[in-house]
């Protein structure tokens, strides 16, 4: 995976020797110079731009660790700018937030659809904005590196294909440690069936969208989740996610 050399700077925050770069896409000038006066206290070298095709060729001369990407830009659509980050080979796997004054359910789903790992609605406090890059710079790291991805009492050793629950080892067939995998490297984030098809199977194999009902139901089993399905929730309408949310 290619996203490895990125990710060795963004492990250094906070207060590494290196700083992680952060591309902010948002022509809103004073969002900006805020961001800016936050995430560089936070030790992030910064660089903007309020353009989209400007973001595209920007990426591609000084690749970011992680770009903050506005919904709404005069010339191209922040989610155009995802959708292009992510299937250009050098940029599909810089981490993105999408930043943006839709709070839809739909809006989201759309902007996590075209390849965004989170989404913050506006208005948003700075340091909750901080919080999130961590997160998604944290949990995208493990996931690619001789890690140890965490979940509540769920622990994934990645080096030695192990998984345990409530401290007991968990046998999981290669299938389920794949969809345990996605789902752990995205917590709280919904997945369709789809979705979990293209990241875990593969675009390119037809597998029925049922599939993965069966897996999770064996998965289920393997961690001996509850009665209702959690920690692994069933979204209804949706699909599935990672979370203790209610619902
Ligand atoms: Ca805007």
């Amino acid at each position: 995976m290619t996203r490895v050399a990125t990710m060795t700077t963004s492990d250094r925050i906070p207060g590494g020797a290196i700083q992680p770069h952060v591309l902010i896409v948002e022509d809103e000038i004073s969002l900006v110079e805020l961001l800016r006066y936050t995430l560089e206290r936070s030790g992030y070298r910064v660089t903007t731009t309020d353009d989209g095709e400007e973001a595209l060729a920007s990426v591609r001369d000084d690749r970011p660790d992680i770009v903050l990407l506005d919904w709404i830009l005069p010339s191209m659509p922040g989610i155009e700018v995802c959708r292009q980050l992510r299937r250009g080979a050098a940029t599909a796997n810089i981490p993105i937030i999408m930043l943006t004054a839709r709070g839809e359910e739909g809006d989201r789903i759309r902007g996590l659809d075209a390849g965004a790992d989170d989404y913050v609605a506006k208005p948003f406090s700075p340091s909750e904005l901080v919080a999130r890059m961590r997160a998604v710079l944290r949990r995208i790291r493990p996931a690619l590196t001789d890690e140890v991805l965490a979940y509540g009492d769920i622990r994934m050793d990645l080096v030695q294909h192990r998984v345990t629950r409530g401290g007991k080892s968990r046998h999981l067939g290669p299938t389920e440690f794949r969809l345990l995998r996605h789902l752990m490297e995205h917590p709280a984030r919904v997945f369709s069936r789809e979705q979990l098809l293209d990241a875990v199977w593969g675009r390119d194999v037809y597998v029925e969208a049922r599939t993965v009902d069966v897996h999770i139901r064996r998965l289920r089993v393997a961690l001996e989740c509850d009665a209702d399905g959690g920690p692994i929730r069933t979204v209804r309408a949706a699909g599935y996610a990672l979370d203790t949310g209610v619902g």
